[in-house]
């Protein structure tokens, strides 16, 4: 990925792609203290490009430093100018951006005191990300061996870069085997979320998702979800989920900036519901894509235009 044309926005400077490097020696390599985002800009009806919800992408960002005790050097306006000037430096259409924060190389001792901390934002092309034919059948998902993060050991909050590497172990874990994601439990045995993605399940008609004292991350696709049920006059219940309750659901999705409304349409190779993706994740998807489109006037204020 670092062979390439393009622009990427490195501590306040737009510089080459090609050039956009940092020391072996940089704190966040070696101990995994830093965090970063996942935003996407989508194609508009109107024929421009929107980043959806850059707002509050780049408050959690600060949100998640914050509570890592990093200190960014640069306003949040800054932050979101930063993300409309890569999308359009690389003259992209419809992009995922990158932004991340990460502890410098002026010292290597544990403690980051004293040290300096930086930002980047970088933006590229990047499709369905569990495939477009998983969007419209569904994803085979299987139950991690591997616990998610108790909410007391790393800080779930936080989209640090120390928490995915229980994510990497999940997601090989079960594509190894043939999967397409890992569905996390928390360390009591709920359902928490997959692997980079939050889970929605449907029984008769009302919605459940885990509340967040699951270890999930707070999504802002999540977020969204949250809106569209309303105004479909769907009911969402946050609440402690078992994995038995999963297998027995009418229709599953997982919600992510990269994942977008995915349908999971088997876990641990129980069928759920029809086995294909539900009238209602249907519903919900339909509604997000449009708003993401700028085809729903009355989310226009979440669509930050390039
Ligand atoms: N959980 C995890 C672990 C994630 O990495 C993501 C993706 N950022 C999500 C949930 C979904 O969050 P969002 O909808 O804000 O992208």
């Amino acid at each position: 990925m670092s062979d390439r044309d393009g622009k990427i926005w490195m501590d306040g400077q737009m510089i080459d792609w090609r050039d956009a490097k940092i020391h072996v020696l940089t704190h966040t390599l070696h101990y995994g203290c830093g965090a970063f985002e996942g935003v996407r800009a989508y194609k508009t009806a109107d024929g421009g490009t929107a980043i959806f919800r850059l707002e509050e992408h780049t408050e959690r960002l600060f949100n998640s430093a914050k509570i890592l005790r990093m200190q960014i050097p640069f306003t949040k306006e800054e932050v979101n100018e930063a993300q409309r000037a890569v999308v359009r430096e690389n003259k992209l259409e419809s992009a995922y951006i990158r932004p991340l924060t990460w502890i410098g190389d002026k010292k290597l001792g544990v403690s980051p005191k004293g040290n300096t901390i930086h930002l980047m934002v970088a933006a590229w092309t990047w499709g369905a990300y569990l495939g477009d034919e998983g969007l419209k059948r569904g994803i085979r998902v299987k139950t991690s061996s591997y616990t998610r993060h108790h909410v007391n050991i790393t800080m779930t909050q936080a989209k640090a870069v120390s928490n995915y590497t229980n994510s990497i172990l999940a997601n090989m874990e079960v594509t190894d085997e043939g999967y397409d994601e890992a569905l996390l439990l928390d360390s009591s045995g709920f359902v928490s979320e997959g692997a980079g993605e939050n889970i929605f399940v449907i029984k008769n008609g009302v919605i459940y998702t885990p509340d967040l004292s699951a270890g999930a991350l707070n999504g802002i696709t999540r977020n969204t979800v949250f809106h569209i049920a309303k105004d479909l006059g769907l009911d969402i219940v946050q609440k402690r989920i078992t994995r038995d309750e999963v297998y027995i659901a009418d229709e599953a999705f997982f919600t992510g900036t990269a994942a977008e409304v995915t349908p999971i349409r088997e876990l641990d190779r129980i069928e759920l519901g029809a086995g294909s993706r539900g009238p209602i994740t249907e519903k919900i998807q339909s509604a997000f894509f449009d708003i993401v489109g700028g085809r729903n006037p009355k989310y226009a204020h979440w669509l930050a235009k390039i």
